[in-house]
Order: C-alpha cells, then structure tokens, then sequence
C-alpha cells in the first residue's frame, strides 16, 4: 500500500508542467533535495528561494532541479547534444522568415504585437483580413520559456496549416508562436520580470508581454462568432497529455466537448494516445481566462519538454513535428 501511494505521488507531480503549493519554510532544505524552489513575491514575481524563515508561509512553484548540462542562456550547445534540439528565440525568427512566402500566399501575414521586457519581438500570425463568422483556432506558443518542445509542434501545425489549403480555406488560424522569447532565451519558466506569464492573465489585461498579447488578442475575440478550439503549447515533464477543466466546471456538455477533442487527437498522436488531467487550474491562467471570461473550448496541451536524443520510444524533433500535423487532422475531423 505504501508502494501504491508513493506512485501514485511522483505521478501527480510529474504530471504537471511545474508543481505550485503552500509550504512552511521549514520544509524549504528537504525540498531543495529534490527542486529548484521558486517563491512569490508581494509583487506576483517567483524569485528563487535559497533562505527561509522556519515559520512563515511561502507560495512556491518546485522546478525538478536543473542538471548540470542545462545551459541557462544560449547557445544550448551542450543541451543539444543530449536532447531533441532546444527551440531558441532565433529559430522562431528564421522559421517564420521561411514560411513568409506561404503565408502571404493564402492571406496570413506576420505581425509584431509588441515587445518582450528585453525587446524580442512578440509575433502574431494570423489572417490579413479577418472573418468574423469563419471558423477560428487560436494557438499559443512558450507561455513558459523552458518549455522549448511545444515549438517544434507548433511548426508542424503552421506547416500543415499553409500547405493544406482545404483546411486553411475552412478554418481560420490566430496564433501567437512564442509569448516569452526572454524566457526562452534563459531557459526560464518566467519572463524578465520573474513573471509566471500563464498566471498573469485577467479580464482588465495582465502584465508585462501579456498587456501586449491579450490586448492584441481580446479585440479580435469581441469580433469572432465561431471559435472552435483554443490550444495553449506547453511542456512537461515525463509524459505527454492534456490539460483540461473538471466535469462540475462548465457542465456536462462543454465537458463532452472536450472528451471529443481529446479522443480525436489520440487516434493520431500515440504519444498523448488519448491521455488528460482535470484541473480548475489558476484564474490567471490563459487557459482559465478563455473559458471562463470568453467561453472557448480551451484546454492546455503538454508534451515532454526535455527528450534525449537516446531514447526508447525512438521520440525526435520530427515526431513532435507530427504531432502538430496530428492537431489538424483531429480539428478538422470534427468541427
Ligand atoms: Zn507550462
């Protein structure tokens, strides 16, 4: 029994793309063993915890500890020796340079909605002219700058967005590839700030990249009628899944709806092969924010952020390529 339990532990834990609690900073060296131990400042920062009072109650996010090979900045050379190539900042810009051409020719267009705290850039894709009333999906990419894998899902997808032309005649993209370059570029869950970017999301606008991206993006969604699916890219850490709210939360119905979607990618995607968790998640979480505030179909999609170039399952970039191609053929089965 006590086997059972202790599974069934490191298996929430894992299944997560970072684990938040309450502790006691008593329990900060135990946890230090074990996690790089972020805490919130009055501020809503997450500063790293190195000290603390035995008795005073910390918010805290727990990073499983970063191996000594996991540069911290660029250029990931010793990351990308032993895992499926870390998606950086500039591949972003030399990849939509690329896909310029294709975009332009079935309408899309490339634009920056603003800037990062370290002024990257902050990219939009998205149609020249938008139809209110045609279908829409709306993608977000890299709340979380050391998630580098949802990337390379997200070329997949874009990928087969432009060269499927009946499927990007049916449904409309809005996409927002990289939300926190900064992140990315420091292999940090945070943003310059120390800004959890996938807590700071609210009706009245968040902070930081988030102003510049939820005030690009709400106009927009005041105007569009049939929002079929949106899809926040994350990274986890030992298993690929989905994110999505409980059955009590937005009725039986809206939970169907979800079910559908996450059957639909599995029969495609044999890493994520139909697997999901409920969660209520944070109120500031974007994924929250659309479905309670503007009423989508949202869900938070996870897969393994660090995979080794020797593995098992025989995972590559291309596989994860072919998982992004796997999310247009479920949405286009079913909506
Ligand atoms: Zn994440």
């Amino acid at each position: 029994m006590k086997l059972l339990i202790a599974f069934f532990l490191s298996f929430s834990l894992h299944a997560v793309c970072v684990h938040e609690k309450t502790i006691l900073g008593a329990q900060l060296p135990k946890l230090q063993k074990q996690y790089d131990v972020y805490a919130q400042t009055e501020e809503g920062s997450f500063k790293k915890l190195t000290k603390a009072i035995s008795i005073q109650r910390y918010n805290v996010q727990l990073l499983p500890k970063s191996e000594k090979s996991f540069e911290k900045s660029g250029p990931f050379d010793r990351y990308n020796r032993k895992y499926v190539e870390y998606y950086t900042y500039p591949r972003m810009v030399k990849y939509l340079d690329t896909k310029r051409e294709g975009l332009d020719a079935i309408g899309y267009q490339i634009q920056t909605v603003g800037k990062s705290l370290k002024g990257r850039n902050l990219f939009y894709v998205g149609p020249k002219t938008l139809d209110p009333t045609k279908k829409t999906i709306v993608m977000f990419g890299r709340h979380h700058g050391d998630e580098g894998t949802a990337n390379w899902i997200i070329e997949g997808f874009l990928n087969q967005y432009i060269n499927d032309k009946s499927f990007s005649d049916e449904f409309q993209l809005v996409l927002y590839p990289m939300v926190n370059p900064d992140g990315a570029m420091k292999k940090s869950r945070y943003n310059a700030n120390g800004r959890d970017l996938n807590r700071s999301w609210d009706k009245e606008l968040g902070e930081d990249e988030i102003v510049s991206i939820h005030g690009h993006l709400a106009p927009m969604l005041k105007k569009l009628s049939k929002v079929v699916i949106a899809l926040d890219m994350h990274g986890s850490f030992e298993e690929d899944f989905i994110y999505r709210v409980k059955r009590s939360y937005k009725g039986e119905d809206f939970y169907n709806l979800q079910q559908k979607f996450i059957d639909e990618l599995g029969i495609y995607d044999s890493w994520q092969n139909g697997n999901f968790h409920l969660s209520n998640g944070h109120p500031k979480m974007a994924r929250l924010v659309l479905v309670t505030h503007y009423n989508l179909h949202a869900l938070t999609h996870e897969t393994i952020r660090n995979i080794r170039l020797k593995n098992r399952r025989g995972r590559t970039k291309q596989s994860l390529i072919e998982q992004g191609e796997a999310v247009v053929t479920a949405i286009s089965n079913l909506y």
